[in-house]
């Protein structure tokens, strides 16, 4: 079906990242895959080619566009060549909004700068050990010292964990005020008692950095507070999970058809019983339910993005987009794998690869159940 989302602009633009990522990305994620982490070097490299940031104002180094398309350009390419370790999407669809939205006058001067240039990484710490979908169940705390606070706890799972240079970290600030007691600071890389712990081991996205994270009386400014008063991080962040939840989506999305087109070649080539297993009416029959699946699902996920363009994507349309396409995400990789026999069990096959990539997919940014509550509870049950 023809995809009408995106203009000429963004199409030149797409023919910059796709050159950009067959120069600098394609030829050393394997080498990155097997040390666990993404050299910082690559985040400055597509910072000056203007990945980063589109939508922070002109005077910061930004290009003062606010257009999710763009993003969705990024996301897309970066999915088509399977380089998974980037950690670009959360810096560009999660961070930005934080960084740009949440920040004063004298915060962006200090951050948005090195936010576009890709020489400031960014992270945003939720999860802990004993909380991820419940959110209110943190035990990280800030406690207010003059004009600083001074935070203490742990947190796991972050992505850019080991790379990041800002992160905004969810704490308490009032642990009696429930929603009302959480608050987000930016914790910057050398302050005095933040430290990281392990790289974790994944069973897939092995370039990602995802870490521990400790804070150990950390003093941390309260010029670093975002918002202009606490006990508000809870609805930043609420805010914020639709676009996140969006940027999967369009990931899942692009996964899913980039892993379906290998396939469909794969079955045109393989023979079996002397015919191309393509010529099997099963094989048929399940990559034409695929493409079905995949065409629908694209069609939501363009729908979704110019709505969060037009200010209009709620937490539900996302929610559902979220859900819906990374379990589609997972389904469409395991059926392909399927269809490569034993090949594709084995990591040189690209679909091997996707295949545990893509199995967070469901989890991270909020799991399929949270979702399905999201959209539960707005029937006013
Ligand atoms: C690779 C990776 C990267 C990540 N990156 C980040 C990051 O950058 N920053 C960050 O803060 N976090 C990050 N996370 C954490 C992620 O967001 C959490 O893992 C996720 O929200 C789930 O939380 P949990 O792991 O604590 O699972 P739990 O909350 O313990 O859930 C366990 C199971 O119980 C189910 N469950 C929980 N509550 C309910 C309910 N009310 N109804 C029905 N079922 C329920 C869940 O759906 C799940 O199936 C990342 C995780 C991974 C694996």
């Amino acid at each position: 079906m023809q995809r009408d989302l995106f203009e000429e602009e963004h199409q030149l633009f797409r023919e910059t990242v796709r050159e950009f990522l067959a120069r600098e990305v394609a030829p050393h994620h394997d080498q990155w895959e097997k040390d666990g982490i993404v050299p910082r070097e690559v985040w400055k490299k597509a910072g000056e080619i203007g990945m980063f940031g589109f939508g922070v104002p002109e005077e910061f180094g930004g290009a003062g566009i606010t257009d999710f398309r763009y993003n969705a350009v990024i996301v897309e390419e970066v999915i088509a060549i399977g380089a998974s370790g980037l950690g670009y999407s959360l810096h560009n669809d999660v961070m930005a909004p934080y960084f740009v939205d949440l920040t004063n006058d004298e915060q962006k001067a200090r951050w948005l700068p090195g936010f576009t240039s890709g020489e400031l990484i960014t992270a945003v710490a939720m999860s802990e050990p004993g909380a991820g979908s419940d959110l209110q169940g943190i035990r990280t705390t800030a406690v207010r010292e003059g004009d600083h606070y001074v935070l203490n706890g742990q947190k796991t799972f972050i992505t850019n964990g080991i790379n990041s240079d800002l992160v905004v970290t969810v704490a308490k600030t009032d642990p009696a005020a429930g929603a009302r007691g959480i608050s987000l600071l930016v914790v910057e890389r050398g302050m005095e008692g933040f430290s990281r712990g392990r790289n974790l081991e994944k069973i897939g996205m092995h370039a990602q950095d995802t870490a521990e994270l400790f804070f150990d009386n950390v003093r941390v400014p309260a010029a670093n507070l975002l918002g202009p008063e606490e006990g508000q991080g809870f609805f930043q962040l609420m805010a914020n999970l639709p676009q996140e939840r969006l940027s999967i989506a369009v990931m899942a999305v692009a996964a899913a058809e980039t892993v379906l087109r290998t396939t469909i070649e794969y079955c045109k080539s393989r023979t079996a019983f002397g015919r191309n297993i393509g010529s099997f009416q099963n094989t048929r029959f399940v990559l034409a339910e695929l493409d079905t699946e995949v065409d629908i699902a694209r069609l939501y996920v363009d729908r979704c993005i110019l709505a969060l363009n037009a200010g209009e994507l709620t937490a539900v349309d996302a929610a559902k987009a979220k859900w819906w396409t990374t379990e589609l995400q997972t389904k469409v990789i395991d059926r392909c794998l399927q269809l490569h026999g034993g090949y594709g069990y084995m990591m040189e096959y690209p679909v091997a690869k996707a295949w545990v990539d893509s199995r967070v997919q469901t989890i991270y940014g909020g799991t399929t159940e949270i979702m399905k509550e999201i959209i539960g509870r707005s029937f006013g049950f």
